[in-house]
């Protein structure tokens, strides 16, 4: 799901990589494109046009950023009122004071609801909790036993009502189920609901009747993810007939668009609990609003990096030393500083194990010694700071003197100069080409 999406907005912001500073004019090429790549995705229209008004004033209004380049700077806008559309926070489920917890699921037929049911049980009980299911779905043909089945597989109590008594009144049966749930001390009830094919007023009224007998804690409007535009509509109707106080989606699996569920939250207001993933038990989890907008961006945890970055860097390093990048001046004091200003971020592997792709490099990431790179800091430091502003005068007997004074070999010292000559080399190479930080985009 939303890999369509990601893709788009990926390539849109990629387009920005290099440039200097944005004009008024790119600024409205992007947003104009983030504007299609969003109702293409389904994404309902309000919530696109408020997304896109939000991005717009915001990259006009950016200031100059010391550790962003303004591509970044437009990521991390679009990073942000990604998450805030999304929801903000992580919104966790409430527990009552007094248990049981009741849980009521309610949405359209076929929206995952009964399998939801077993989901959730399934992590509560990872979670501590003791939970038993409640079939108050007695209209479909087979839904009681279908929720037994799934009871059974996550290895939770159901609550149904006795076999052959006909239809039998889901209303009762909710009510039974919280004052069994109770006397026999179970933490969470989760109440499985009829869905329809379609929004009916029949279905509202039992959900409602329901919702008045056993009010409960937790009402999870339950919302298939691969069906388009009309999740806003079913959304709507089912917070005004019914009401609830999350949204789960569930089918994210899926191949559809899926910027109708990306809608709901800001269309309803409710935010969006958990997402369902697949058909199995544990394909499931608590929805982060944070994650998600990232794994749409396709960027990894690399908007913690670009913030830990700002923090990190002091004002007017970060350009400072880009531009001595840029023209080959770099020192080895230089380098010192920058290598302690990441270092400062937190441990190196975990630092680069935020970058887009770093899945595919966790064992080099589990390779990197931060002892490594003490004794690096500890030859710079040998070194007066001639030697630092100059290398090339760091000869024979100044090596042994740095070596002998930081505890390391000569061969380290001599590494150290040697890599250290490639690499200024390298990034001189490299700055044009990447519009680093304080660059001035390089070249184009
Ligand atoms: P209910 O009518 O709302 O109770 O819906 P069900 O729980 O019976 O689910 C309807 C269908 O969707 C079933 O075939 C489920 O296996 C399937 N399903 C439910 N959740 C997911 C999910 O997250 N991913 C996928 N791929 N299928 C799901």
């Amino acid at each position: 799901m939303f890999d369509a999406l990601s893709d788009r907005l990926t390539s849109v912001l990629s387009d920005l990589r290099g440039k200097g500073r944005l004009s008024e004019t790119d600024i409205d090429t992007t947003c104009r494109e983030i504007r299609i790549a969003l109702l293409e995705a389904d994404v309902a229209l309000p919530v696109v046009r408020g997304f896109v008004k939000q991005v717009k004033e915001r990259a006009r209004g950016a200031e100059v950023s010391e550790a962003l380049n303004p591509a970044q700077q437009v990521v991390k806008i679009v990073n942000e009122e990604l998450v805030g559309i999304l929801g903000g926070e992580t919104r966790r489920l409430r527990f009552a004071k007094q248990p049981p917890t009741v849980i009521m699921l309610a949405g359209l037929q076929g929206s995952g609801k009964t399998t939801l049911a077993g989901k959730l049980a399934f992590w509560l009980k990872s979670q501590g909790h003791t939970p038993m299911l409640a079939a108050c779905d007695l209209q479909r043909p087979n839904a009681v036993n279908q929720l037994q089945i799934v009871g059974e597989r996550a290895g939770v109590e159901v609550f149904a009502p006795e076999p052959g008594n006909g239809v039998g009144d889901p209303v009762d049966v909710a009510r039974r189920a919280v004052a069994d749930a109770r006397s026999r001390q179970y933490d969470v009830l989760v109440v499985d609901t009829a869905g329809r094919l379609g929004v009916d007023e029949e279905l509202m009224r039992q959900a409602a009747d329901i919702r008045d007998a056993v009010t409960p804690d937790e009402t999870l409007f339950v919302l298939d993810a691969m069906v388009g535009q009309d999740a806003v509509t079913t959304a709507e109707a089912f917070r005004d007939g019914v009401g609830f106080s999350g949204v789960v989606l569930t089918k994210l699996d899926g191949d559809a668009r899926g910027g109708a569920a990306l809608s709901v939250r800001e269309v309803t207001g409710e935010p969006i609990l958990f997402a369902s993933n697949g058909e199995k038990l544990d394909e499931f989890d608590v929805f982060h609003p944070d994650r998600m907008a990232s794994r749409i961006l396709g960027m990894g945890d690399v908007l913690t990096l670009i913030e830990q970055a700002e923090q990190a860097f002091e004002e007017g390093q970060a350009e400072a030393a880009a531009a001595k990048m840029g023209t080959g001046e770099l020192t080895l004091e230089d380098f010192l500083e920058q290598m302690m200003a990441v270092r400062k971020m937190g441990p190196i592997a975990n630092v680069l194990g935020m970058l887009p792709g770093a899945n595919q490099m966790k064992d080099q990431l589990a390779g990197l010694d931060e002892k490594h790179l003490d004794r690096v800091q500890a030859i710079i430091r040998g070194m007066t700071p001639a030697e630092r502003a100059d290398p090339k005068i760091i000869n024979g007997s100044r090596r042994l003197r740095i070596a002998n004074g930081s505890g390391v070999g000569v061969t380290d010292v001599n590494q150290l100069v040697e890599r250290f000559f490639e690499a200024r080399k390298m990034m001189k190479n490299m700055a044009g080409q990447f519009g680093l930080p304080g660059m001035g985009g390089g070249r184009k």
